[in-house]
């Protein structure tokens, strides 16, 4: 037997219906919203995400599924969607094409990552981007719409936690005080916490290690040393998520893994779901579309993880499955007429089923309960004489006949009651 790779995962029957569900409010809040999707590859040069993402990142130096391809090109499996999304609007010039660059994207990501709960190496995200807007106002919608996502999958026990990581103008000063707290205590952190000292002094703040966390916690806050611009930015975004009555806290720590943010991040935090908690996060990244060879615009989005929000969907989540009609064929005379009816109650945009090989009466009302047909159709003997078809309300049990001119009708109204 070949099985599926380590940390990839099929969605089967049974799970899917959840990820349908998920995807469907995603799409919706995002139109909503008046994000419009853009599709882009799974594939793309390596040299996007080296510079995109960023050459210091555990993302670029562990976990990309990285490797020549036949004609010699180093190629990347994605293993994130907003430097992807950047190429797109730059390559097209998207800012001549749209009023405004409010876009968004769902697919599946690549990371070469330990798997546990919460975390594969084949993995979905909704990704959601915002280009060539600077005001505090944006990055509150876009933390709006992040958190409505997470209130209309009713998912409860949500924080969302803010923070502000300064822009390339004061945050040298917070890198520079940072380095002088740690002082000689940087010597007691972990190996990637003195890498991290030399490569992204920042990146200290994402550690782990339980050893590590006592230094940690007496470190400065990136906040304290925003620049008049920056705080002022900052105020602004809060000021607007308590208009918006989005609760919300700072968290100090949150300078998230990746070299482009600036100024605000944040992510929403789900309860249920052990160590890989983040449901969702994102930030400004306002000198990326630069950097990938763009003019001089702003940036700003997030990235929710589809498995972890399914993971967290509650038990109740209204999963809408179609309300089926069910055919039922009385013996060999009423089979030619019940593929009539199948074909035509589809025909009429219905969602309806029959058992296709010949079976006896009782295997195929079992299988329309299986099912969970809304209603069965018998059709056969002396009803199909008379010009009728029974129809039988599977939620109530209710039976009667009806001619087979209204069955059509009469099949939409209980679907739809
Ligand atoms: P990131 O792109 O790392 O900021 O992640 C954004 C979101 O994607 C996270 O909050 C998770 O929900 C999800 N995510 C990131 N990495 C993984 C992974 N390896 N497996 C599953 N979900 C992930």
């Amino acid at each position: 037997m070949i099985t599926a790779l380590r940390g990839t995962h099929d969605i089967l029957p049974g799970e899917v219906e959840k990820w349908q569900h998920v995807e469907r409010i995603a799409r919706q809040l995002c139109e909503q919203y008046g994000y419009v999707e853009v599709r882009t590859p799974v594939i793309e040069r390596e040299e996007l995400f080296s510079k995109g993402t960023g050459e210091t990142t555990d993302i670029v130096q562990k976990e990309m599924y990285s490797f020549t391809d036949k004609g010699g090109d180093r190629v990347t499996l994605r293993p994130e969607a907003t430097p992807s999304m950047v190429r797109a609007y730059v390559e097209h010039n998207l800012e001549n094409v749209l009023p405004a660059a409010k876009l968004f994207s769902m697919g599946p990501m690549f990371r070469y990552e330990r798997p546990q709960k919460g975390r594969y190496r084949q993995f979905h995200q909704l990704d959601v981007e915002v280009f060539g807007m600077q005001d505090p106002a944006v990055d509150a919608e876009v933390i709006d719409l992040a958190w409505s996502l997470i209130a209309d999958l009713g998912i409860a026990q949500a924080e969302l936690v803010i923070n502000s990581v300064g822009c390339k103008d004061c945050r040298p000063m917070f890198q520079e005080a940072l380095l002088k707290a740690l002082g000689d205590d940087l010597g007691k952190l972990c190996q990637d916490c003195q890498r991290r000292a030399k490569t992204n002094p920042l990146r200290i703040y994402d550690c782990k290690v339980p050893a590590d966390q006592p230094i940690i916690d007496r470190l400065p806050h990136s906040v304290d040393y925003l620049d008049e611009k920056c705080a002022a930015h900052f105020a602004g975004v809060q000021g607007h998520l308590n208009t918006f009555g989005i609760p919300w806290r700072i968290s100090h720590r949150l300078v998230r893994g990746l070299d482009y943010y600036t100024r605000t991040t944040f992510e929403v935090l789900g309860q249920t779901l052990g160590a890989q908690n983040a449901l969702l996060g994102g930030g400004r990244y306002d000198g990326l579309v630069e950097k990938l060879g763009g003019p001089d615009r702003t940036g700003i989005g997030f990235a929710a993880g589809l498995e972890r929000l399914v993971l967290a969907l509650p038990e109740s989540a209204p999963i809408a499955a179609p309300r089926r009609a069910f055919v039922v064929a009385i013996g060999e005379e009423g089979r030619a007429e019940a593929l009539k009816l199948l074909v035509e109650l589809r025909r009429a945009g219905l969602a309806a089923q029959m058992e296709l090989e010949a079976r006896g009466l009782r295997a195929q009302m079992k299988r329309a309960d299986r099912l969970g047909a809304r209603v069965t159709l018998l059709v056969g003997g002396d009803e199909l004489a008379r010009g009728e078809v029974t129809l039988r309300d599977m939620t109530s049990g209710a039976q009667r006949a009806v001619v087979r001119s209204e069955i059509v009708q009469a099949v939409r109204e209980v679907v739809s009651s």
